[in-house]
């Protein structure tokens, strides 16, 4: 009776519980039921992984934000997916351009110098502006930016506003305030700029540490002079505030970025460890060696001179600069041809500022210049700057499991860069299509 009496509960238990059970699957089935996130299937004639893989008849598919798979076979597009048909193209991932400022755009506004719009624009007024220059940076096929120095966190509200769908524009990595030394005059009853300034080993902690706490996604420092039409290099930052620089942002799982015009805060950025070495310039042998050993990313910004060299006066520079600049840059161009040669790993950056975005993948055609393939120049706009970002696993390639940015050009890029360069017809990021030319195109 017992035996039978258990037997007898334990059989309606099991019978309860299987209801129950399948009650709270239905439930949580209904609950769970996620949108369906929505199905493309994108053909191109000719596609550049980004891996090494050059496809014919490529289709990318794609399910919400990722690619879902790449094939050739018809028959793996899903049932429903929309199919966007770009045979007449090639395919890229999506660029990546690691030093633009985005939120220091400008316009060619009458009768104001962009200097001058810079420091007079209110920060709401740059961050609405810079839209303008986000939408020319997606044009250029690039889909994500490493964005290398902004004033009162504008950076971040544009990164949150952009991945919040408010504002349309490329995935942003930012820095906050760029640490650099005092170097404004004393003036009575006038503070300076809280900023990034910061002199010596504890204000340099503190400086890496209120970015963090602000939000940033990496560190960025200005270890020498050397910016706009002023071309000098001199060396701002002892070594020991670098180091403390670089091992702080470290100790928090941040990269850093130093830019160095000059040799002697490259050799000290590099030996302390940065992560990458913004436009470097006349760098001796023996820090280029040690660059190619550590795996120390170089973005030399060639490009960034030529365009104030092009803009100078809109810009509001003083006339007599541009022999200096034009030697700078031929330097630069130099010192980027000994590191290529010597096996250093280079990631693409424009330095764009005020006009400059829509332009940002000029910086390639000097890599060629450098020496580069057409090929390996492509790979420092997308695998190389993935893995400097630390997003090697879902930016810098056209495969399974990455994010669905892809860019169609006209022409073989492999053959002439400038095809990627000028002939950027079709953009999608994260799955939505952003820019699109394909119809005022010729067939
Ligand atoms: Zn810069």
């Amino acid at each position: 009776m017992r035996l039978q009496g258990d037997s007898f509960m334990k059989l309606t238990g099991i019978a309860l519980g299987m209801v129950l059970a399948a009650s709270m699957a239905m439930t949580a089935r209904a609950q769970e039921k996620p949108a369906a996130k929505p199905l493309k299937a994108v053909r191109f004639g000719k596609l550049w992984d980004g891996k090494g893989k050059l496809w014919t008849n490529a289709i990318v598919v794609i399910e919400g934000d990722k690619i879902r798979s790449v094939t050739t076979d018809a028959s793996a597009i899903p049932a429903g997916a929309e199919v966007i048909d770009l045979s007449r193209f090639t395919g890229l991932p999506g660029l990546i351009d690691v030093h633009t400022h985005m939120t220091m755009y400008t316009d060619e506004t009458p009768g104001e110098s962009m200097l001058k719009q810079i420091t007079n624009n209110p920060p709401a007024t740059e961050v609405f502006l810079a839209r303008k220059g986000a939408m020319r940076t997606l044009e250029a096929g690039v889909t994500t930016v490493r964005d290398l120095g902004a004033d009162q966190y504008m950076d971040i509200a544009m990164r949150d506003l952009i991945n919040r769908g408010e504002m349309t524009g490329p995935r942003m990595f930012v820095v906050g305030y760029g640490l650099y030394i005092t170097n404004t005059a004393y003036k009575p009853g006038i503070n300076p700029p809280a900023g990034g300034i910061a002199d010596g080993v504890p204000e340099v902690l503190r400086a890496v540490r209120q970015q963090i706490a602000a939000g940033v996604d990496l560190i960025k420092m200005y270890a020498s002079t050397g910016t706009d039409d002023d071309v000098t290099q001199f060396e701002t930052y002892s070594y020991d505030e670098i180091k403390a620089a670089v091992d702080a942002a470290h100790q928090f799982g941040k990269k850093i970025a130093i830019h160095s015009y000059g040799p002697d805060g490259a050799r000290d950025a590099v030996r302390a460890g940065t992560d990458s070495l913004e436009h470097a310039t006349d760098m001796d042998d023996a820090t280029i060696q040690e660059m190619a050993k550590r795996g120390t990313f170089y973005v030399p910004t060639i490009d960034h001179n030529r365009y104030y060299l092009d803009n100078w006066q809109k810009i509001g520079y003083a006339n007599g600069f541009q022999e200096k600049t034009k030697a700078f840059i031929e330097r630069n161009l130099e010192t980027a041809r000994k590191a290529h040669k010597a096996g250093v790993r280079f990631a693409m950056g424009s330095d764009a500022i005020y006009t400059m975005f829509g332009e940002n993948t000029r910086e390639l055609g000097w890599f060629v210049k450098a020496g580069m393939t057409p090929e390996q120049a492509l790979q420092t706009a997308t695998g190389n700057a993935a893995s400097l970002l630390g997003k090697e696993k879902e930016l810098g390639a056209v495969a399974a499991g990455y994010f669905a940015d892809l860019v169609a050009v006209e022409g073989d890029p492999l053959a002439d860069i400038n095809v990627a360069i000028n002939n950027v017809r079709w953009v999608m990021k994260a799955g939505a299509v952003v820019v699109d030319k394909t119809k005022a195109q010729p067939h």
